[in-house]
């Protein structure tokens, strides 16, 4: 083989790798694209405060019943109770749509304790269908919207400071991928 041969041979090796690399890049692209595309509409909700907020507790409502999925329902339970509003500032529908509560301004009524400095957030459900898959997009992305937002919050379930089972089998931690000290990672 001649060295022009070679030297030919050589460079059309090199464009065929560097179609690869364009055709690798645009793949990577692509899955991008789709991993930060917004699965959820948090466009109505005011995720804005100057209270300093530092940890944010999920919750569940410990409800099976649809005629109580919907953050009025939770507001008249914790009205009656004698709460000035719904103790939660966010609660997540069976199907994902994220219900403004109590204000954000507002400290909760909803980790006895540990309310000063938190964001409460509360799913609806016990166990049938607990969470559905579109609670868990919908906390995530709620969530990473916070972390967003607000530096160095940590993400915490109700139990881990209280004697209680909330928020029941909400895999909290993989679905908002803490390490052990509840920050995103
Ligand atoms: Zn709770």
């Amino acid at each position: 083989m001649s060295l022009n041969s070679l030297k030919e041979l050589r460079s059309s090796i090199q464009a065929a790798l560097d179609e690869v690399d364009h055709l690798i890049a645009a793949h990577l692209q692509a899955t991008d694209d789709k991993r930060d595309r917004p699965l959820v509409d948090l466009s109505h909700l005011d995720l804005e405060t100057e209270r300093a907020v530092s940890r944010v507790f999920v919750h569940y409502s410990y409800s099976d019943n649809p005629s109580h999925d919907n953050v009025e329902t939770i507001r008249r339970w914790h009205l009656a109770r004698g709460f000035s509003d719904v103790g939660y500032h966010f609660f997540v529908r069976k199907n994902g749509r994220i219900e403004k509560g109590r204000d954000l301004d507002k400290t909760p009524a909803a980790q006895k304790g540990n309310n000063t400095g938190t964001i409460a957030i509360c799913l609806h459900g016990k166990e049938e269908n607990y969470p559905s898959p579109e609670q868990e997009k919908s906390l995530r992305a709620l969530c990473m919207a916070l972390n967003f937002r607000y530096d160095g919050l940590t993400f915490h379930g109700h139990k881990e400071v209280a004697d209680t089972s909330c928020p029941g089998s909400l895999d909290y931690k993989g679905i908002l991928g803490l390490n052990d000290l509840g920050v995103m990672v």
